[in-house]
């Protein structure tokens, strides 16, 4: 590690570990490979956060803006997260999914309240994104059964997670093919108001979307496509399902990111920031849209009182103390702060999900050279750099990341001069 600065420095959590018969020390990544599936990443060995920074076991500490992946919405420690984790953990941690639990009651009155899902909006809560988006490929089989539909639709560029429903749905040969065959009756098509118009008929049961494509780099849906969307999937009674996974909960400076559109869905796919880095996912339908009945799901973790009790402490959070004005004016401010640095020839997204654009498909070394420095960003494809840092970052941090970002793209910069 170059010029990150060391505050503390906890112990190597193997440190004096010998491989045996060879008297080698065992790094981190030997065990990673050894003990791990191999499925790439594990980029650092982190032991600690606070706020907006995590410390590896040698004790560098990074300014994380990539937020676990737009999860650590309150940022790392933070003490509303450990009060509710630790007050309900002494208090009540898990019953299933044959009892109910005040926190679980409250939370999913709040999303309701929240997402505007009206008096007989329902909420189901599961544990990860994929697992959200399970459930709703279910809601669009039931709805389809009862109406004679049977196609779901959803987007190229699309993704909406690793389970087989929802890697049916995500339309990259590369997380696909391995796996065939998938869910039948599936229908990728462009994100483009023709292709909407085309694809969406009276066989078809379900549309999902995703408001802003986050792992596509920040995408966002083109003008008018989300209510085009309501209108074709309400003519031809399908349902339209938004998958606010990534975008949801605040990220974008709104709520909800469809809300933004003026539009109301069917249903809504939620995980990711909505308990602050505790496991929790949620579906949320609206209106009328729910036909589950009992025996066609579950879950013997989801909703449990631990996870429910973080996500209402979070949600509170937000909302007592206006993070979504927050996350609105620092993305602003953010956007401003990368226009004009080496390599970046534009900024999309909305809040604190941002997507930068580079000059040329350098964003993995960007990233690395980033990590060097004490900086974690992420390159979801070869030409962008996504941040998705906690809402509660101010004028330190972003005047931190500007000068740790620069100095990444610098070295870059000059290394790609260098290559010419
Ligand atoms: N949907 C969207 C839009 C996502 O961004 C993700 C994860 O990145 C998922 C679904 C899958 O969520 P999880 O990784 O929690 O299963």
């Amino acid at each position: 590690m170059t010029s990150a600065a060391a505050s503390e420095t906890p112990a190597a959590p193997d440190a004096g570990t010998r491989a045996p018969g060879t008297g080698a020390a065992i790094t981190w990544q030997d065990e990673v490979s050894r003990d791990l599936l191999n499925l790439g990443g594990r980029l650092a060995l982190f032991v600690r956060g606070e706020g907006s920074h995590v410390w590896d076991a040698d004790g560098v500490r990074y300014l994380d803006f990539l937020g676990g992946i737009a999860v650590n919405a309150l940022g790392h420690a933070h003490p509303a997260f450990v009060a509710a984790v630790t007050s309900q953990a002494a208090t009540l941690a898990h019953v299933s999914n044959y009892f109910a639990t005040p926190p679980q009651l409250e939370l999913a009155a709040r999303l309701k309240r929240l997402a505007g899902a009206g008096e007989n909006g329902h909420v189901f809560f599961a544990n990860s994104g994929s697992e959200a988006n399970e459930t709703a490929i279910k809601l669009a089989r039931l709805h389809g059964r009862a109406t004679g539909k049977r196609t779901i639709v959803s987007l190229h560029g699309a993704f909406h997670g690793r389970t087989m429903g929802s890697l049916s749905l995500t339309p990259k040969a590369a997380y696909q093919d391995p796996f065939r065959p998938l869910l039948p009756e599936v229908v990728h098509i462009a994100a483009t108001l023709e292709a909407l118009e085309d694809a969406i008929d009276d066989t078809v049961a379900a549309l999902f979307v995703e408001p802003i494509q986050g792992e596509a780099g920040v995408v966002p849906l083109p003008d008018g496509f989300l209510r085009r969307a309501r209108e074709l999937t309400s003519a031809h009674g399908a349902l339209l399902v938004v998958d606010e996974v990534q975008t949801g909960v605040g990220r974008t400076g709104e709520w909800f990111a469809f809300q933004r559109e003026g539009i109301v869905p069917d249903a809504m796919t939620l995980a990711k920031g909505i308990a602050g880095g505790f496991p929790l996912g949620a579906l949320v339908t609206f209106g009328d849209a729910d036909v589950f009945y009992p025996g066609t799901h579950n879950s013997t973790f989801g909703g449990n009182p631990l996870a429910t009790a973080v996500g209402n402490a979070v949600l509170a959070e937000i909302e007592s103390s206006d993070l979504l004005a927050n996350v609105t004016e620092r993305g602003a401010q953010l956007r401003h702060a990368v226009e004009g640095l080496p390599l970046v020839t534009g900024t999309r997204g909305s809040g604190l999900l941002i997507g930068i654009t580079l000059l040329s498909p350098v964003a993995a070394e960007v990233r690395d050279a980033a990590q060097r420095r004490g900086l974690i960003v992420n390159a979801p494809t070869a030409d962008v750099i996504r941040l998705a840092p906690a809402y509660t970052i101010g004028d330190a941090e972003i005047d931190e990341f500007t000068t740790l970002f620069a100095a990444a793209l610098d070295e870059v910069a000059t290394h790609a001069k260098e290559d010419a």
